[in-house]
């Protein structure tokens, strides 16, 4: 099956098993808009306390805060987004369709890196053991050709990015003879600047109204917040404020599921530190991420860094943490230098003095910010696309299983009767009833007990339990494991222990330090 097909079923399961439904069903959508299901929300919440709790819980230096959406438009003056939050658009005049200049000539570019990846494994096959995978991409002139090419297109590209060169952004869509995918023709227009706020009004229409924006991101509540949780919580510098919040963006290559959406939800991380230090923190905050995410075991593989060439205006560096979706790889999280941008902006904007006094040094000064900002959606995403599986069993039989990380999983255990009778549902209750208050879990006694597992299995849940005839005389289940299908008989009295070993949030959480 093609990785297009698996992503196909994959958005199929995720509204047939309740965990993402499309924005307005029964209206026929709502662009790019997405809802949660009873698992997607679990799933959701689960994944921002692992956020949460590896941030805050974990870094004495680090608090969380929980900013409004609506802010003081002058905000989003200070911060550059009235001017310059912007995506540069091309229309293709015969499909009439629209696309992002840069994502356009980004897709080219992958396109060029996929061929030099073909050549290699072709070389890979025809050389076999002797192969010198190194000495290959330095002398195979194929890959050499396409690798300059690949080279100047992201060298122009971030040079009129960087100039805003849009007239030269137009030159190399032409230059690189892109078609678009719909028409197939080069027929394009100008690229224009398309800002991505969406705006509203606040006050009664009688008043004078004001124009207010739904935040783009969550990063600017934190700033403005800086000195009123610096003087409140006592912090010293280097110290951190953490958010997870709804943003806005009026995408326009929204396609993807939930990969870019228009009302999402982004888990960021402002870490204020003495100028200078900025490169070191940088560093550092990139390893740390990485390991957060590879703690949840999606595979090691599944992650890379993209370095920018292309500084957003606030940056001195910035690098993506990539994930490998069905899609290619893509970004899944920023990490960024903002350098002191954003607290002297909002300084000269308010008039008011954002500056720490540094005891150490003597000194007052305004802080320099490393940021980590990480996509809650995409992160589902990620998670639901690594996870999802169609196997096919010993038996012959088919099974869809989720293999979520077992801290992520929305239900922990599944709580399953043999039979409706017997004494048996009221048994199943009672471990239920005991069970809830550590995990969430869910009792199911219709269909056959194969039926049910299948359907725990497609909703990513690590454990079932079953209780038979025998349960009530020697209080012992069976306990059926997701990923091995492994089945064993165990005491009732156990059940805790053994689900909290293969759960706990203890467990996930100290593999990351
Ligand atoms: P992209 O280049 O994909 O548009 P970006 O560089 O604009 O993303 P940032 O402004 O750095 O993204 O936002 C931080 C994170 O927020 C991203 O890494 C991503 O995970 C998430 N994010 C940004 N835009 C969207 C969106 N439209 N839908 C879902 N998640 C998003």
């Amino acid at each position: 099956m093609t990785q297009e097909d698996l992503f196909k079923n994959l958005i199929a399961h995720a509204k047939e098993y309740g965990f993402i439904f499309p924005s307005s069903e029964i209206y026929d959508g709502l662009g790019a808009v997405y809802d949660y299901g009873q698992l997607g929300v679990e799933l959701k919440n689960n994944i921002k306390r692992y956020w949460w709790d590896a941030m805050v819980r974990l870094h004495d230096n680090i608090v969380g805060i929980d900013s409004a959406i609506f802010m003081h438009p002058r905000i989003w003056e200070a911060s550059g987004h009235v001017g310059a939050f912007n995506d540069p658009l091309i229309d293709n005049k015969d499909s009439k369709k629209r696309y992002r200049a840069d994502v356009l000539l980004e897709e080219y570019v992958a396109k060029i890196e996929e061929k030099i990846e073909k050549e290699v494994e072709k070389g890979r096959k025809k050389f076999g053991e002797a192969f010198d995978e190194v000495q290959f991409r330095a002398t195979n002139p194929n890959v050499l050709r396409n690798a300059q090419k690949a080279e100047e297109v992201r060298a122009r590209m971030a040079a009129a990015l960087n100039a805003n060169d849009l007239a030269d952004m137009r030159q190399l869509i032409i230059d690189c003879e892109i078609a678009c995918p719909v028409s197939g023709s080069r027929n394009w227009t100008e690229v224009r600047q398309f800002n991505l706020m969406f705006s509203t009004q606040m006050g009664s229409v009688s008043e004078e109204a004001n124009v207010i924006y739904l935040r783009p991101e969550t990063a600017q509540g934190i700033f403005v917040n800086f000195l009123n949780v610096q003087k409140t919580g006592r912090m010293k510098i280097p110290f951190g404020i953490a958010q997870i919040g709804k943003a806005f963006r009026n995408e326009i290559v929204a396609r993807q599921f939930i990969f870019r959406m228009r009302e999402f939800e982004q888990m960021e991380m402002q870490f204020f530190v003495r100028p200078g230090e900025e490169m070191k923190w940088y560093e550092y905050w990139k390893e740390a991420r990485l390991r957060w995410h590879k703690s949840l075991g999606l595979g090691d593989a599944k992650y890379r860094f993209h370095n920018h060439e292309k500084l957003a205006h606030y940056a001195n560096a910035a690098a993506d943490i990539e994930f490998e979706f069905p899609f290619g790889f893509k970004e899944l999280e920023g990490i960024h230098s903002r350098t002191d941008f954003d607290l002297r902006r909002h300084q000269q904007f308010s008039g008011k003095r954002l500056q720490f006094f540094d005891p150490e040094t003597n000194e007052s000064y305004v802080p320099y910010v490393v940021e980590t900002s990480i996509g809650l959606d995409r992160t589902i995403l990620a998670v639901l696309s690594a996870a999802y599986a169609e196997e096919k069993l010993e038996s012959g039989e088919e099974r869809v299983v989720m293999r979520i990380p077992a801290v992520l999983a929305p239900i922990k255990l599944a709580v399953l009767p043999l039979v409706k009778k017997d004494g048996l549902p009221e048994k199943a209750r009672e471990i239920m009833n005991e069970l809830k208050f550590d995990f969430n879990c869910q009792y199911d006694e219709k269909d056959s007990i194969g039926k049910r597992y299948r359907r725990q299995d497609a909703i990513g849940t690590p454990y079932c339990i079953t209780i038979d005839h025998q349960s009530l005389e020697d209080n012992c289940v069976t306990i059926r494991e997701r990923d091995s299908m492994q089945q064993e008989r165990v005491p009732i009295a156990t059940l805790r222990t053994i689900v909290d070993d293969l759960v706990s949030w203890r467990k996930w959480l100290s593999k990351i330090q």
